[in-house]
């Protein structure tokens, strides 16, 4: 079931989401060779807790830690661990906050000191492919208008976009309905309707868009090792447009 949010919840989400934006920037200035993926985990865990919310995806299905960290060729769920970042690397960082039972939810990927032009492409380009599913974003408008918009994009630039997960409904439920992919065809799926919260989140590879499971059970890698972005925001679905929750729009 679809949920239309009231004010006093997208007021609570709004909050969550500002957390989550506020952590990211918290974490960027930490994002240099030599820290592991642990201690920036620990970071985010303690800055959120300090917010009065918890992390949304700690023990979320099991998962061991307050945020996904992935490298490289590793598209989302990777687990922090005792992995010093080097640089050249690329790292998706993805944060969930709860507030008062509301989530926030928003993934970027960051280049770690010089990173190479192939890499530099595939975060340029993933970060517009997020752009352009949002531009898609306003009452009436259909689910499938923006995975058109984000799959067409990335094909544009020979990019492979990742089909075996896809963004979601935000809400007291981290993950609520719809499915939102980042692939369609125009005019299909479901209507969006004012006040309903989605996050979008296209994962975008350099080469195949094919994906599989690391022994972890968490760790999610591309078919050929080669590089993965991830960008997310979650937003508040406008009579002509969108509100982004996880940006610094709200509270400048
Ligand atoms: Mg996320
Ligand atoms: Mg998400």
């Amino acid at each position: 079931m679809i949920s239309i949010k009231s004010e006093y919840e997208i007021e609570l989400l709004r909050k969550a989401g500002h957390i989550v934006y506020l952590t990211h920037q918290y974490l960027k200035d930490y994002l240099k060779p030599g820290i592991t993926t642990l201690e920036l985990d620990k970071l985010a865990y303690d800055f959120i807790i300090s917010h009065d919310a918890t992390p949304s995806f700690l023990n979320y299905e099991g998962f061991p830690n307050s945020i996904c960290t992935s490298i490289n060729e590793e598209v989302v769920h990777g687990i922090p661990k005792n992995r010093k970042l080097k640089n050249g690397d690329i790292i998706s960082i993805d944060i969930g906050a709860c507030y008062k039972g509301y989530h926030g939810d928003s993934a970027w990927s960051y280049a770690i000191g010089d990173v190479s032009d192939k890499k530099k492409y595939l975060l340029e380009h993933t970060e517009k492919c997020l752009y352009e599913g949002l531009a898609q974003v306003k009452a009436g408008n259909r689910l499938g208008d923006i995975g058109y918009a984000i799959e067409s994009y990335a094909k544009k630039h020979k990019l492979g976009v990742v089909r075996e997960l896809v963004g979601h409904g935000v809400g007291n439920h981290l993950h609520e309905d719809p499915d939102v992919p980042n692939y369609g065809k125009k005019n299909t799926g479901i209507i969006l309707k004012e006040n309903m919260v989605i996050a979008i989140e296209p994962m975008i590879n350099l080469g195949t868009e094919e994906v599989f499971m690391e022994d972890d059970d968490w760790t999610i890698v591309t078919g050929d090792n080669k590089p993965s972005a991830h960008f997310e925001h979650t937003i508040v679905v406008k009579k002509d447009g969108y509100e982004i929750l996880t940006g610094d729009d709200n509270f400048e």
